[in-house]
């Protein structure tokens, strides 16, 4: 960006620029909206309509460390390797780690998460309870990005359960199936069938 001085006199006083916008933005507007008319006809079809993502029909490949939705990770006998410790709660900023410990019946492990919940529509995804974790019992590396739940804040809160399911559903049919079946949702969802 140039400094105020360094401008000509057309530049300042800021007219033409503003007329220069206008007429990109007004050229794209019909462009796109002519090559979306197209389509809908099945013209056209290689030309990429908008720069944006059509959201939940285009698919968008997230990189390997994006920070998706949690899963809590399971000892090979499938149970869950949180030691309720409470330092994933601790580390939250959002303060939306729910955790009611237990005394684990194999005497060798001291606890185990009785309740483990995490109120997603308080979370902001920020990582840190996976950074905090000793055991590596938590982490967000499912791919998939929150999900779009009816207007009733107790959906958003994910439970201990849900959570190991997670870890199984992504063992069983790997990430890239996980993602597609979460799109495949998110397109009932725009479709109004879920
Ligand atoms: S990602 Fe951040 S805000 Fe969300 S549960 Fe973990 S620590 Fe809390
Ligand atoms: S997920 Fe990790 S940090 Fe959180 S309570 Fe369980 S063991 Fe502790």
């Amino acid at each position: 960006m140039r400094r105020r001085e360094e401008m000509t006199f057309l530049e300042r006083i800021y007219i033409v620029e503003v007329v220069k916008g206008v007429l990109i933005t007004f050229t794209r507007l019909i462009r796109n909206l002519s090559l979306h008319i197209l389509q809908l006809f099945g013209f056209a079809k290689k030309s990429k309509a908008s720069q944006s993502i059509q959201y939940p029909n285009d698919r968008r490949d997230y990189p390997e460390r994006f920070r998706g939705r949690h899963r809590l990770t399971l000892h090979d006998n499938g149970s869950v390797k949180c030691t309720s410790c409470f330092l994933c709660a601790t580390a939250c900023p959002a303060k939306c780690i729910y955790i009611e410990p237990a005394e684990h019946p194999d005497k060798n492990v001291e606890k185990f998460p009785q309740r483990y919940e995490i109120d997603t529509l308080l979370c902001i995804y920020c990582g840190y309870c996976v950074e905090a974790c000793p055991v590596d019992a938590i982490r967000m590396d499912t791919g998939i990005h929150p999900e779009v739940y009816e207007a009733d804040p107790r959906m958003y809160i994910e439970d201990k359960e849900t959570l190991m399911d997670r870890s199984k559903e992504l063992v069983k049919i790997g990430k890239n199936k996980v993602y597609e079946k979460h799109m495949e949702k998110m397109q009932k969802l725009e479709r109004f069938e879920v």
